[in-house]
């Protein structure tokens, strides 16, 4: 007890990473910048879950806390996807959960666009596929403008995700 009370003065307390936190607030002002030129300073995300671990969740649900804080930035994750710019979908795609993900993008106005998050939605050449619970790949469903790779992407992956994102818009 006494060693590790001894090294945690010696090395003061180490709660902050300097250089990451740098770079995100350089990634959190290009992309509040971005929201504001193209969506008006207020950026709808619908997420549905269509059959995941709930792990890329978890990973979104990060997103609203203190230190990333996304709403300050002018993103807001809605309830309805008739309020929403933006249908973030996480999991494999079921039987099941395939109509309501129809459904949702059905319900929002347009311009609307998708994005796929973790490597669930992009099951084509997985082991699901010979499952009969598995409709399978969402872009073969819906057309698919970015995607968030990783399993399950890190907050500061969505972050970099979604502003790939808005840089392609941009561009188009
Ligand atoms: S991509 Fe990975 S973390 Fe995300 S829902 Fe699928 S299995 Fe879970």
């Amino acid at each position: 007890m006494i060693k590790f009370w001894k090294k945690r003065i010696q090395n003061k307390l180490l709660t902050e990473h300097l250089t990451h936190d740098k770079t995100l607030s350089e990634i959190q002002k290009e992309l509040k910048n971005s929201i504001a030129k193209q969506f008006a300073s207020s950026l709808n995300i619908r997420m549905v879950d269509s059959g995941s671990c709930n792990a890329c969740e978890s990973e979104c649900n990060a997103l609203s806390n203190p230190y990333y804080n996304l709403e300050r930035l002018g993103i807001q994750f809605v309830a309805s996807p008739r309020h929403a710019d933006v249908l973030l979908v996480s999991g494999v795609n079921t039987f099941n959960m395939h109509p309501h993900l129809l459904d949702a993008y059905a319900q929002m106005p347009s311009p609307k666009y998708v994005i796929t998050i973790g490597d669930c939605p992009l099951t084509a050449t997985s082991v699901y596929d010979e499952s009969f619970a598995i409709v399978g790949n969402v872009a073969k469903h819906l057309p698919v403008a970015h995607h968030i790779t990783g399993c399950p992407p890190s907050p500061n992956e969505i972050i970099v995700g979604l502003l790939e994102f808005l840089r392609g818009l941009d561009r188009s």
